[in-house]
């Protein structure tokens, strides 16, 4: 696929759909692409569904139209799947998908299954916006389309610092920039800025984060008790990875919540050498080399026990132990 305007001959209506749990870069790409139809095809019905997402994302256009109806009885002619790798990752939107006349899954994963009619995977990218801008008609993305992309590639670069960060990247950053966007507030309001509460339970998962196979890795577990006791939401733990990820000695953070009685959601970065992705794709999840997730039952410690079997099988290939 060239441009986005060849998969809408002959659609009527459009679902645009992100993965579970969304992120910046999912809700991002998915506002973004919202906003984009409606400038450059006016006549298309564009639906967006998406779980609930970070009240910090809510500023952007078109955050107030999106639907979390999992069963509103439409069916549509195309069905757009944006930052999700795999079918599992649509959650309870996965009946629109099934039921469309038309599949797209415009995606930056290297573990992409490749589960849509039309597929546009672009590991090269850094963010799924990255992707979607690069099939835009730049004529139509206008400042609230570059609001939405710039926060994608924000979130998904952690602010143009990991390594998918490349050339191109900083190149649409730029020109999203140069359509008059708030680029200091979006980075400060939507990746930086935390809640009080939000900051206590980073400060309490740093502390009880614990260092292992000599240093080279770190893990941290918050269970639903700690959530309840400082009343924060799953979708308010964004950050905390990132910070056990920057300790200094370490290759591979591990950060685990609790998201049902002896099952975690596994959040993994790495610096050098392990490939995240293949360690969360070998437990049913995925994602990038650098940034990975899955989701894996039993107790923190079964958990932990089956990732550092993963992690140091990886270490030990890279003569590191
Ligand atoms: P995070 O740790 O920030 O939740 O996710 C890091 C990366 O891994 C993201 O690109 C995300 O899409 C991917 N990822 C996280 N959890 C899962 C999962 O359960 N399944 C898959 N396929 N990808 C995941
Ligand atoms: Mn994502
Ligand atoms: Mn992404």
């Amino acid at each position: 696929m060239e441009q986005l305007k060849e998969i809408l001959t002959e659609v009527n209506n459009v679902a645009v759909i992100g993965h579970v749990r969304p992120d910046g870069d999912c809700v991002g790409s998915c506002l973004g692409l919202r906003n984009y139809l409606e400038l450059s095809a006016p006549e298309l019905q564009v639906q967006v569904y998406l779980e609930p997402f970070p009240e910090a994302f809510s500023f952007l256009k078109g955050a107030d139209t999106v639907s979390h109806d999992t069963a509103d009885g439409n069916v549509y002619d195309l069905c757009i799947v944006l930052d999700a790798s795999d079918k599992e990752r649509l959650g309870g939107f996965a009946g629109y998908f099934d039921h469309a006349g038309k599949t797209v899954c415009i995606d930056h994963h290297v573990t992409n299954t490749g589960f849509a009619g039309l597929m546009h995977v672009r590991p090269e990218c850094s963010a799924t916006s990255e992707a979607l801008y690069m099939l835009m008609d730049d004529a139509y993305v206008d400042r609230q389309v570059a609001e939405c992309l710039y926060m994608g590639i924000v979130h998904d670069t952690g602010v143009f610092k990991h390594s998918n960060t490349t050339r191109a990247t900083m190149e649409i950053a730029g020109r999203l920039i140069e359509k008059g966007i708030p680029f200091s507030e979006i980075i400060d309001r939507t990746f930086y800025e935390k809640t009080y509460k939000q900051n206590q339970i980073l400060g309490r998962a740093l502390t009880e984060s614990v260092l292992f196979m000599d240093g080279t890795c770190i893990y941290s577990a918050v269970r639903q008790k700690d959530l309840d006791f400082y009343q924060v939401d799953t979708k308010e733990l964004d950050g905390i990875i990132d910070q056990l990820r920057i300790t200094k000695g370490v290759e591979c953070a591990v950060f685990l919540y609790e998201t049902a009685p002896q099952e975690f959601k596994v959040s993994m970065r790495s610096n050098n050498v392990v490939d995240v992705s293949r360690i969360a794709a070998f437990f049913g999840g995925g994602g990038h080399v650098r940034a990975a997730g899955c989701t894996m039952t039993g107790s923190v410690y079964d958990v932990l026990n089956n990732l550092s079997e993963r992690i140091e099988m990886q270490l030990m290939d890279a003569g590191l132990r």
